[in-house]
């Protein structure tokens, strides 16, 4: 049994608690700290309502705390009095590094879901987590980012689509629907500053070697998602194909669509035309204001939007290329029910999706199952044992080998 840091009591911090409160065969001690204290209070409340982890057993305790991650020592010290075998690290991509400076300043491993952002620039790349390469290889220690869905789950399926049915992958399109309905004319998912600078972004996708620019949400397709219906998806640049098509070069052609309602992009379109995403400062009455993250003020929390959601999810990737000189088309999605993740665990799909694949990486890591020194993304392992346990944590596959074609 192992000792786990969870830092982050949003919406995916919520579902990590409870999954790692459902495997007390593995994560013996559970720690839960948060900027806000109060916040992991309250979720392990919830925790313990449901039956899990109830006191005066043996693994009663989840033990919550108040940290700032922005700050080594403060980690550092945290890190020092819980002694745990990993931190799992669901704040802000923002919180990366320094949460990988406490790491390695402690010689505990480490898992995200997000590449890191700096908070002044919209922008993410995975170059400064994998500069901690070499040092988290000397320290012995492993660091596993993106252990999210997308990235995460999608990393894995293109690892496993390859391992299992293809001889050469020629082309990856990783297609993210939300089919849910939260009934507000504008919110966002998860984190709506992390939300909206990811979706204003120029897109971007990967063909013979170079990395093709769109405008935002220029470049449109329509599909029809098992589970949803049909639905309008756009290309957006997404992390795990920096990743992914490092890790398998021979990919000629990676794309990324998420889908989104007509209403989602008129108010974006509207605050953006008046400049309420803008991430620099500016001045407000004698004070300096950032609009996008005054805009997440008057938003719904994602948090809050777990009771008012229905509908499913759908994200999964479609491959294409050559199986014994035939061409091979091979699709693997999940499905996911926004109701169902509320009834578990009071929170929506969204953060659901996210949360069970972080749990399972933290489990994959302190098994030994998947094991390293140095920092690593999801496809770097051996995707058989995560798609085997995957299911029976919450989010189960379908694969099918479709005739027809995504151009
Ligand atoms: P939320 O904004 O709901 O929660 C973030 C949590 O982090 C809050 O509890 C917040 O504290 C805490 N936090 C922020 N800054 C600090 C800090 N300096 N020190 C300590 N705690 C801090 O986000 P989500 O739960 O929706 O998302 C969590 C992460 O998951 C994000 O990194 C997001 O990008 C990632 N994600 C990944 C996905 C994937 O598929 N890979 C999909 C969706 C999200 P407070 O409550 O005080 O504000």
């Amino acid at each position: 049994m192992k000792n786990i840091l969870l830092i982050g009591a949003g919406g995916v911090g919520r579902v990590v608690a409870f999954k790692l409160a459902q495997h007390p065969e593995i994560f013996g001690q559970i720690t839960f700290a948060s900027r806000t204290k109060s916040k992991c209070d309250d979720i392990v409340k919830d925790i313990v309502a449901k039956g899990l982890r109830k006191p005066g057993t043996e693994f009663a305790e989840i033990a919550t705390a108040e940290v700032d991650a922005d700050n080594v020592p403060e980690l550092v010290a945290l890190i020092r009095d819980c002694k745990p075998d990993l931190v799992l690290n669901v704040a802000l991509p923002y919180q990366d590094l320094t949460i990988m400076d406490a790491c390695l300043e402690t010689g505990v491993h480490y898992l995200d879901t997000a590449n890191y952002e700096h908070p002044d620039t919209a922008k993410f790349c995975y170059a400064p987590q994998w500069a901690y390469h070499e040092r988290f290889e000397k320290s012995g220690i492993m660091a596993l980012l993106g252990s999210g869905f997308d990235p995460g789950m999608t990393n894995v399926y293109t690892a496993y689509a390859k391992k299992h049915y293809f001889d050469r992958m020629d082309t990856v399109d990783i297609l993210d629907c939300n089919g849910g309905d939260h009934g507000y004319p504008f919110a966002t998912n998860f984190n709506p500053e992390i939300n909206i600078r990811e979706v204003s972004a120029k897109g971007r996708y990967f063909e013979n070697g170079q990395w093709i620019e769109t405008e935002p949400l220029s470049v449109k397709k329509t599909f029809n998602f098992d589970g949803v219906g049909e639905k309008d998806m756009y290309l957006l640049y997404h992390e795990e194909m920096e990743s992914l098509t490092k890790h398998f070069p021979e990919v000629k052609r990676m794309r990324f669509w998420m889908t989104f309602g007509q209403s989602y992009l008129t108010h974006l379109k509207v605050l953006e035309n008046v400049g309420m995403t803008r991430i620099n400062p500016v001045m407000f009455e004698g004070r300096a204001i950032v609009p996008l993250q005054f805009l997440k003020t008057l938003l719904p929390d994602p948090a809050s939007l777990g009771p008012r959601t229905k509908g499913k999810t759908n994200i999964g990737i479609w491959a294409t290329g050559e199986r014994n000189g035939k061409p091979q088309t091979y699709y693997v999605y999940n499905i996911c029910d926004h109701e169902e993740c509320f009834a578990e665990t009071g929170a929506q799909a969204v953060s659901y999706t996210t949360g069970v694949p972080a749990a399972l990486g933290a489990k994959m890591i302190l098994s030994g199952q998947w094991s390293g020194k140095g920092v690593f993304n999801m496809e770097q392992f051996d995707p058989d044992p995560f798609m085997a346990e995957i299911g029976a944590w919450g989010l189960p596959w379908k694969e099918t080998w479709p005739a027809g074609k995504l151009e």
